[in-house]
């Protein structure tokens, strides 16, 4: 394997978090190089080429949020934040300025994993998706062209705003969107504080897709943020693979 390893740039400064992340991501395979303030951060995104950012959101010398708006003027770079506990408003401001994700601390290696595997995959599953014009997810099916939606292989009729919304979604598959990105993209900017539009459409989206809407396996709230689509790994046995997955 020649293979080039992914680049993981860790903007971090506290030294213990910054130590634990280099050492379990080199275990995993990834090459890490690391940032102790926000500045630094933004020119290791410049000149490294990293395929991911890891960025703790209270730094010395600015506000992680102001790195996640520069490193968006000029690169797509997957950016997953690390807020503490009871920050609800930064994390959500860090989405809204363009980041992927967000872990809060403390989090365990897994879930971290977990979350740079769907960051990494994301920008191949869209242009993956724009090709084949599907996205299968577990029990979901979703075909863009002929706008049909399927659970279990059975086709479910959606209004016309359930499927725009499920189409977000399926546009950012795996991604965090918060209440306010999901409002602008499906009723406009003007929309962006409807909460209680939002929250009807995700009840009726839930009941149509979901086996039992109270324990969603699909749409997923992400508790004071918004919500996910879930990207389940494991395709479904009634779905014919014909090519091998190399997972
Ligand atoms: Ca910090």
């Amino acid at each position: 394997m020649n293979a080039r390893k992914p680049v993981i740039i860790v903007v971090e400064d506290d030294p213990p978090i910054r130590r634990f992340l280099r050492t379990s991501l080199n275990a995993q395979g990834f090459a890490v190089h690391e940032a102790d303030c926000g500045q630094r951060g933004i020119v290791e995104a410049g000149v490294r080429k990293p395929d991911l950012m890891i960025l703790d959101l209270g730094l010395p010398d600015m506000d992680g949020v102001e790195v996640v708006k520069s490193v968006r003027e000029w690169s797509q770079l997957p950016i997953i934040v690390l807020s503490a506990r009871s920050a609800e408003q930064p994390k959500i401001e860090a989405l809204d300025a363009g980041a992927d994700d967000y872990l809060t601390k403390p989090f365990g290696l897994g879930e971290l994993l977990a979350r740079i595997r769907v960051a990494l995959r994301h920008s191949v599953r869209t242009s993956e998706q724009t090709e084949s014009g599907t996205f299968v997810s577990g029990t979901l099916t979703v075909d863009l062209i002929r706008r049909q939606v399927r659970v279990d292989g059975r086709e479910v009729a959606l209004t016309p705003i359930q499927y725009r919304l499920l189409a977000v979604f399926v546009k950012h598959a795996g991604k965090v969107l918060t209440h306010r990105q999901v409002l602008k993209e499906v009723w406009g900017p003007a929309h962006a504080e409807d909460f209680h539009y939002l929250r009807i459409y995700m009840s009726q989206l839930r009941h149509k897709l979901e086996g039992d809407p109270t324990q969603p396996q699909h749409l997923i709230t992400e508790s004071g943020v918004g919500y996910r689509l879930k990207v389940h790994e494991d395709k479904p046995n009634q779905v014919p693979t014909n090519s091998p997955d190399s997972n």
